[in-house]
């Protein structure tokens, strides 16, 4: 029978490889964690890699390659990978790899990423094709923008174009419906081996400073000139009202299915619907992460839904460790590699 002593299990260390790698060996996995050099103390510390390989840079990533798949790794891809690598190069790689790469493309292209959720029935926030059609306040998105930072709200053509002068240089931008609401971003898991999805867990960023400008009163505000700004320093988790539930499933089957029109196998694994809910309930999709996010980093215990689920801790990383392991011991690790 084939065992999982004969694989391993692959990351780069960043993002969420704590997890990958704790929840890898929790479910009997060897694990190797690919560190920047000077990165590898948070993995060293916490026990989770078998193995650190120090690389200077990321392009070195492909001529480890032969290394990882003489010992039969299976690499997982997190927001940093993907980013680091990029969705092209993604395509290119030939160690193993957990999930369909073609569906990163569709979640880093704005407007094939927003035809895949209307696709699967997502209500999303209006987008404008030019600013003299502004007629509800919108969040001007520039491209490449890591992390939210410079993101600016104008509302109406007249703010705008006041507000864009401080951004010489940008011409891309999106301008999207700003959503009046709280920010819930869903986890989730489907996996090809069960055919089943899992709402595994919420969270919500801690932004700065965009969660620290209500400290102080809007006059300081004002006299401080102080912009918006959503730099990610970390995530906080959060439990939904549970009447909401049924239609944050429904939404995760709808996308499931939607993806398996536009690629391949379509999308599988963890996945992260990112929202805005206003007052009325409406859940305003505005963004898709195809793997795994550091929003499921404060569930390395388990979240309360895993615990319903599982009665044992599980993490989103140690359930991609499991789907893989279930698929090796069926004969059927195919399905599970993209
Ligand atoms: P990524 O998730 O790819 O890193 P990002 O961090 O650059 O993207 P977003 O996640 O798109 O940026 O948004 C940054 C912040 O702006 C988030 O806190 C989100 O809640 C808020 N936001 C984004 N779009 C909207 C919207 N349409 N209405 C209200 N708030 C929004």
């Amino acid at each position: 029978m084939p065992s999982i002593k004969d694989y391993k299990i692959a990351t780069l260390g960043s993002h969420s490889a704590l997890q990958i790698l704790k929840g890898a060996k929790d479910e009997g996995f060897d694990t190797i964690c690919i560190c920047m050099k000077g990165r590898s103390k948070p993995y060293e510390s916490y026990g989770v890699a078998d193995n650190i390989i120090e690389i200077e840079n990321f392009d070195e990533f492909f001529g480890l390659q032969e290394e990882l798949i003489k010992q039969n790794a299976i690499m997982i891809p997190h927001g940093s990978f993907v980013t680091y690598i990029g969705p092209q190069s993604m395509k290119k790689l030939k160690v193993m790899h957990y999930g369909t790469k073609g569906i990163l493309e569709f979640e880093s292209d704005r407007d094939k990423e927003r035809l895949w959720l209307l696709d699967a029935g997502c209500k999303m926030p209006r987008i404008f094709d030019k600013p003299e059609d502004i007629d509800v306040p919108v969040i001007v998105k520039f491209h490449g923008a890591q992390g939210g930072k410079g993101y600016f709200v104008a509302k109406s053509t007249k703010d705008f174009y006041e507000g864009i002068k401080d951004y010489p240089g940008n011409k891309k931008y999106v301008l999207q419906e700003y959503i009046v609401g709280v920010p819930m971003y869903t986890h989730f898991f489907y996996s090809p081996i069960t055919e089943e999805l899992e709402v595994m867990s919420f969270d919500k960023r801690y932004e700065s400073n965009a969660d620290s400008i209500g400290r102080i009163s809007a006059q300081d505000q004002l006299d401080a000139d102080i912009r918006t700004s959503y730099t990610i320093t970390g995530n906080i988790p959060l439990v939904i009202r549970e009447s909401i539930l049924p239609q944050v499933f429904e939404m995760g089957e709808n996308v499931v299915k939607a993806s398996q029109k536009l690629v391949g196998k379509g999308l599988y694994g963890p996945f992260c619907l990112e929202a805005i809910i206003d007052p009325n309930l409406n859940f305003y999709v505005f963004e898709i992460s195809a793997r795994i996010v550091a929003g499921t980093n404060p569930f390395i215990n388990g979240s309360p839904y895993t615990w319903l689920k599982y009665n044992e801790p599980m993490s989103t990383g140690r359930r991609i460790a499991r789907d893989i392991k279930m698929a090796i011991e069926q004969d059927r690790l195919d399905d599970v590699l993209g």
